[in-house]
């Protein structure tokens, strides 16, 4: 006992927080709408936490949202900023709670790809240009334009929320999906 309490001790002092598993489609929680976030509480915090380190450890990942990790709750991040599609033109590390898109302006088709389903990628058509209202990691109401490579992030971590996968946005399964060459 004294062992576990000194490694939890430890951990919290080097801030070493380990990522968390990634759950895979089919897994259903994948599938269910997420429940809005009611306060930014510690919990909540630490949710966001694991989410960016969750994130980090991806390689190439530039987003994770809670029911990846299986927690059902209105909470993504997005940081595009080290992707060479979004980095001249981002708002940095983002952790959007309970996020609505509030405006969409034109439309382009681009391939994603999504830590859930490893060994997929596909051709999907986005907003290009979006408005953000969400709630910061403080509490703060905010609203963000993001466009291009971002705006595409944030719409792809959002459906997740509403249990939707980008699998089911692709328009032809025969034309649109395609097997992912490299496995990491
Ligand atoms: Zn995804």
């Amino acid at each position: 006992m004294w062992r576990f309490r000194l490694e939890s001790l430890h951990r919290y002092l080097s801030k070493e927080m380990p990522a968390r598993t990634i759950l895979i489609y089919p897994n259903p929680l994948l599938k269910e709408v997420c429940r809005p976030v009611a306060a930014i509480d510690r919990e909540t915090s630490a949710l966001i936490d694991d989410l960016v380190e969750t994130m980090h450890a991806g390689a190439g990942s530039v987003g994770v949202a809670a029911p990846q990790i299986g927690v059902t709750r209105r909470i993504c991040v997005v940081d595009v900023s080290a992707n060479r599609h979004g980095c001249d033109n981002n708002h940095g590390l983002l952790a959007l709670v309970n996020p609505e898109i509030i405006h969409r302006e034109g439309g382009a088709v681009m391939r994603e790809g999504c830590m859930s389903v490893p060994d997929y990628t596909g051709d999907v058509e986005r907003s290009t240009s979006i408005t953000v209202r969400f709630l910061d990691r403080s509490g703060d109401p905010r609203e963000i334009c993001a466009s291009g490579f971002e705006a595409v992030a944030i719409q792809h971590e959002m459906d997740h929320l509403d249990g939707v996968l980008f699998l089911d946005r692709i328009a032809s399964l025969k034309t649109g999906l395609f097997r992912r060459k490299n496995y990491k």
